[in-house]
């Protein structure tokens, strides 16, 4: 393995330390901040790279809302999503009830369902108070 490599994997190793240690489904640039703490050296790019390898090795999750900065999640299957509109913290939720949708789909377009996407959205607690 050459230096370069083994360099990219303590890279990515320490990227995904960082994701998994957070429930807080971070920014790249907070990624960014927290892996310099291990990697003093390392590189916005670098970040935006390995972060894209990982999605793509279906280690981690990339979460877009749109208009904002794309987060990500270390918690790589899926499961669902509550964003708060006002301080745009992300939620995971656990619920049994969405856990038969795809099968249930299936049954009224008779045909194959591979994957959905599903977002919920409105106010945290703490933000419900100041609406
Ligand atoms: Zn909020
Ligand atoms: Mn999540």
């Amino acid at each position: 393995m050459s230096k370069k490599s083994s360099r990219m994997t303590k890279q990515k190793k320490t990227i995904l330390d960082v994701l998994y240690n957070t429930d807080q489904h971070p920014t790249a640039d907070w990624i960014y901040q927290e892996a310099r703490k291990s990697i003093t050296d390392i590189s916005l790019g670098t970040v935006y790279r390995n972060l894209r390898i990982l999605k793509e090795e279906g280690k981690i999750m990339e979460l877009n809302y749109g208009s904002s900065y794309s987060r990500y999640d270390g918690k790589a299957e899926n499961h669902y999503h509550f964003v708060c509109n006002n301080c745009g913290k992300v939620f995971d939720v656990n619920s049994s009830i969405l856990k038969n949708i795809e099968k249930e789909f299936e049954k009224k377009i008779e045909g194959t369902v591979i994957g959905h996407r599903l977002e919920f959205y409105g106010y945290c607690i703490d933000c419900q108070q100041i609406q």
